[in-house]
């Protein structure tokens, strides 16, 4: 096993702390990563707080990994030692069924392997994040980082990136569509970026009135507060679509009359259960959908439409001795947009 520094919660209720483990050897097909920086997403906070059920722990959370190669087996294809890459929420799955065929392995129909709190196939061995000096993993659940992307602001588009991008293409979303993005947090600021270079006209819905400006800058064209409750009757069958990247409950009947006749919602937050009421959908024959991260083939193609529309996410670079003030910090919606951590900060104890 080769020796890994890393920062690993040992219940729901403890702090992250320095914890040391061992990774698997490369096998042929296997990278050795060395590991520069790791976003920290929401589902990093709920999953430490067992706030989906059981957690396994002690639990090294992080799946918004870049690093660079430093070991490729014999039979690796797509990188060579010195690739810098990008590893997300996956890190294998069965390879077998119609959504692996498709790559579209988050789908996995059995269950695919997360970074993190989670076991390899053989359904013993725990899965350990990226929060963490360095990780070992199949070349096929890693991606090529295209050059141009500063690094730190890379991370997050492992998952707050593909999570937005993914839903925003596969539910016909069309240019000029007004879309309401309900959130501006990890994932609302990348959906944000991306709908505004798909050309849609995107309206950021906040709890955080402070937050209309940068909203604006991000490239949203209005702005609606919701601590003005009064903004729910006024802005009544508005959208075509709404993406909702809302991390805690909230009335999700609300939302929905912000849809126009046959208008979607698609859910990618996943907060604690939440009431609806079927006539906010019956009225207007509208839907409401979720949507997981994305697959393999589309987070490439979607690092490739970051490089080549210069998007990458606004970043506060951290130590990881700070990672108690980023959890809470990110759970107060006061993060502009995503915490990302300097591995190198686990080598100063
Ligand atoms: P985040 O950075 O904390 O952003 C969440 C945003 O939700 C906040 O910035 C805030 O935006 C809004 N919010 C928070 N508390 C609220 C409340 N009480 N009432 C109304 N709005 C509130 O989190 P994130 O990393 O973007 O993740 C968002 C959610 O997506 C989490 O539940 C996470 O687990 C989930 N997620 C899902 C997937 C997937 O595969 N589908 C992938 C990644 C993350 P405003 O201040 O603008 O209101
Ligand atoms: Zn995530």
């Amino acid at each position: 096993m080769l020796a890994t520094r890393g920062y690993a919660a040992k219940g729901p209720a403890s702090p992250l702390e320095p914890y040391d483990f061992g990774r698997r050897e490369p096998g042929p097909r296997d990278i050795l990563v060395d590991i520069m920086y790791c976003g920290v997403c929401h589902s990093d906070i709920h999953q430490v707080r067992s706030e989906w059920g059981a957690s396994i722990y002690p639990m090294v959370p992080g799946h918004e990994i870049i690093g660079n190669v430093t070991e490729a087996g014999d039979k690796v294809k797509k990188f060579k030692v010195g690739s810098t890459v990008g590893i997300g929420v996956f890190v294998d799955s069965c390879r077998e069924c119609g959504p692996c065929r498709a790559e579209e392995e988050e789908y996995c129909e059995k269950g695919v392997t997360l970074t993190y709190n989670c076991y390899e196939r053989d359904g013993k061995t725990p899965t350990y994040g990226g929060y963490s000096t360095r990780i070992t993993v199949d070349e096929a659940y890693a991606h090529q980082i295209p050059k141009g992307i500063p690094l730190e602001r890379a991370a997050p588009l492992l998952c707050a990136g593909i999570t937005t991008y993914s839903p925003l293409r596969h539910f016909g979303v069309k240019a000029r569509d007004q879309i309401a993005v309900v959130g501006l947090g990890g994932l609302g600021h990348m959906a944000v970026k991306f709908a505004k270079a798909m050309g849609m006209k995107v309206t950021v819905v906040s709890h955080s009135p402070s937050k209309r400006d940068d909203a604006l800058r991000l490239g949203a064209e209005d702005f609606i507060a919701t601590s003005d409750q009064s903004v729910f009757k006024k802005n009544v069958m508005r959208f075509d679509f709404i993406l909702d990247t809302v991390s805690a409950g909230h009335d999700l009947n609300a939302y929905l009359n912000l849809l126009r006749l046959d208008g979607t919602m698609v859910m990618v937050g996943l907060p604690e259960p939440m009431l609806l009421t079927a006539s906010a959908l019956v009225d207007k024959r509208r839907r409401l959908a979720g949507s997981s991260n994305g697959g393999t083939r589309e987070t490439q193609e979607m690092l490739d439409f970051c490089a080549k529309h210069n998007i990458a996410s606004d970043v506060e670079v951290i130590p990881i001795q700070r990672i108690e003030e980023a959890y809470d910090r990110t759970v107060r919606s006061d993060v502009r947009y995503r915490f990302v951590i300097d591995i190198a900060s686990l080598n100063q104890r």
